[in-house]
């Protein structure tokens, strides 16, 4: 039997709102987004109060006007707020745990076998209040799942501490979504067969899981709506940036696939120039409606951020991979970062941080 684990997820509350805040206190109590400035920005994030009007991350700048017109707009500094995260993951650091910095302003520390985790994490969460005036929610549990939808629980300021057990019971009337790794998608299928809720997903043999969502994925749903984990807090630095989308329809014709890759280049671009990133790996990720990941990469000779470069990588690796089923979801990463124009490159190490498309 594997050893018993401990891992906690901290989770800053409204990360680049609560910064902006530190510098402009009369925001504070207003509805205000912050997003980028292009026509086609979308949502970084919003205060509380602008996500009452169902303004949220990742949605489009003009919708969110429609939603809240009164809403005050923030531009994006990037730079600023990775100064601050910067001084966060100091504290953190201190801890001296393994820990997987996930963003800016989430991280997860495995702290199995230290003594008084708790303790330890809420004198954490303090001692941030204390140097930086920002507020942090946790999720303590023996996974990373459970850490994770703890920490979110209570938001904002939450500290909660929940066995496998424990979580599988306290959500089993939330929707799956609140999974990660389950999405909107997924959750449609569920619906259909008279599944709302993660304990009627809890109630379902694995049997008849796997013969509607298939070999892999019906006992992925199972594990995963008992929130069983068993996923490793992966040492590391986000060295790389990707994009993804999955589709309402699976996608048969390469000719739309490409298409789909193009425009998320662009996107993938926009967002790596605009934090001054540049990587010398291009790479895609196909998932086809039999839930079969592949990921091809190719290394190019320069570190680049540019969208014709991307994409036209892409695009090839898809041709040369040549999806044979249709396709249910596709990304495109840049990793191995390196200043742009450098000719050599650090290797990449670590889990992913995602831009994930809507
Ligand atoms: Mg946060």
């Amino acid at each position: 039997m594997a050893a018993k684990r401990t891992i906690a997820h901290l989770d800053m509350d409204a990360f680049y709102f609560s910064v902006e805040l530190l510098r402009r206190p009369e925001l504070r109590g207003e509805p205000v987004i912050i997003a980028g400035t292009s026509p086609r920005a979308v949502v970084t994030t919003a205060s509380y109060e602008a996500r009452m009007f169902g303004i949220g991350s990742a949605m489009p700048v003009f919708q969110a006007r429609r939603r809240c017109p009164q809403a005050i707009s923030v531009p994006v500094d990037m730079a600023h707020y990775r100064e601050v995260s910067g001084r966060v993951m100091a504290l953190v650091d201190e801890l001296d745990v393994p820990r997987q910095r996930v963003s800016l302003d989430e991280v997860y520390l495995d702290l199995s076998g230290v003594r008084d985790p708790v303790w330890r994490m809420s004198t954490l969460v303090r001692r941030i209040a204390e140097a930086e005036r920002l507020d942090a929610s946790v999720g303590i549990g023996p996974s990373k799942l459970v850490a994770k939808v703890a920490s979110d629980a209570e938001k904002p300021r939450g500290f909660v501490v929940l066995s496998r057990e424990e979580a599988a019971k306290r959500f089993a009337s939330e929707p799956p979504t609140l999974i990660p790794g389950i999405g909107g998608r997924t959750a449609e299928r569920l619906e259909r067969i008279g599944i709302r809720t993660l304990g009627e997903l809890q109630a379902r043999s694995v049997d008849q899981l796997r013969s509607a969502f298939g070999e892999r994925h019906g006992p992925y749903l199972s594990a995963r709506a008992r929130f069983h984990c068993d996923s490793p807090v992966a040492e590391g630095e986000a060295k790389s940036r990707s994009v993804e989308s999955t589709f309402d329809r699976d996608l048969g014709r390469i000719i739309e696939m490409e298409e789909v890759l193009a425009h998320q280049s662009t996107r993938l671009s926009e967002e790596l120039r605009r934090r001054n990133l540049a990587g010398r790996t291009i790479a895609i990720k196909v998932k086809l409606d039999d839930f079969t990941t592949i990921t091809r990469s190719r290394t190019v000779a320069e570190p680049t951020n540019d969208a014709a470069t991307i994409s036209h990588t892409a695009r090839a690796l898809l041709r040369a991979y040549a999806p044979p089923r249709p396709v249910r979801l596709l990304g495109v990463r840049v990793a191995a970062f390196a200043a742009p124009g450098a000719a050599v490159s650090q290797p990449v190490r670590g889990e992913n941080l995602s831009l994930i498309a809507s």
